[in-house]
């Protein structure tokens, strides 16, 4: 085992893994909780969706890995991480995930909370307000009384790629309908709804949620694609679908 030159000799390093949620993209919708681990982090390992501003509260000393996976693009191997874990908090103590978002939403954090139980690490978890909870910020209320009872949170890329087969089961109740990693689905997403015969269900993209330089379509569920084409949206962005989305305007 090594330690840093920060490090005091004499004092025990304590294994531990804190994964923690950045919040949607705002840097402040970061909990006060997560905020203080991020000052005494040892290590933080971070990711693509997690705000950078986030590095600045970490001391100078502290190591900052970027372990981010873009969609479709250069990625870092979940065992990669899994390993910077191990190693980071056997030589350094307190290493820090930093995760967009929650950590435990379409997030994978737990996988690395097991990982790390099972090499003797101790794990604490963090929650972070999730990127569906910004929609607020666009007058889009999730739930809405005598309008939607429920949330379907649903994700459009499953492990093997294929849209969600729930998404035909929450089209038939009254829950507003959230969809995460959704984007290059579009088409399939609005034709499940048109042949259901729901196309004219009210739908929103919202990209870059809670950021300055977000970007919101509004329109129907059988229109998604033409509100992506026409508003030039891309990743980050989540679909909502459901007649909370017309409460508002
Ligand atoms: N753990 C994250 C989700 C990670 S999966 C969370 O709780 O929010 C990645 C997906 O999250 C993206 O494909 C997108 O659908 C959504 N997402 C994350 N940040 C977003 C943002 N700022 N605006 C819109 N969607 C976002």
């Amino acid at each position: 085992m090594t330690h840093s030159s920060t490090d005091n000799a004499n004092e025990p390093l304590h294994p531990e893994l804190y994964v923690i949620g950045a919040g949607p993209g705002d840097p402040e919708l970061i909990t006060v909780k997560a905020y203080k681990v991020l000052q005494q982090a040892k290590v933080v390992l971070y990711d693509n969706l997690a705000n950078r501003e986030l590095l600045d509260i970490t001391q100078p000393e502290c190591e900052k890995i970027y372990v981010g996976k873009r969609p479709y693009g250069d990625y870092t191997p979940q065992e990669n991480i899994h390993e910077l874990i191990r190693e980071k908090a056997f030589s350094k103590g307190k290493v820090v995930r930093l995760k967009g978002g929650d950590p435990y939403i379409f997030g994978r954090g737990f996988e690395e909370v097991l990982y790390a139980r099972q090499h003797g690490i101790s794990t604490y978890y963090i929650p972070g307000i999730t990127s569906m909870q910004a929609s607020g910020f666009e007058d889009i209320p999730l739930t809405h009384r005598a309008i939607s009872e429920g949330i379907w949170v649903l994700t459009g890329t499953k492990k093997d790629g294929r849209l969600s087969d729930d998404l035909k089961l929450a089209m038939q109740s009254n829950a507003t309908v959230v969809i995460y990693m959704g984007m290059k689905k579009a088409a399939e997403i609005a034709d499940t709804y048109i042949q259901a015969g729901n196309g004219n269900i009210p739908a929103a993209i919202v990209q870059h949620a809670s950021l300055p330089h977000k970007k919101v379509a509004v329109g129907k569920a059988k229109d998604l694609p033409e509100m992506i084409s026409s508003h030039q949206l891309t990743h980050p962005a989540l679909i909502i679908i459901g007649w909370v989305v017309e409460v508002g305007r």
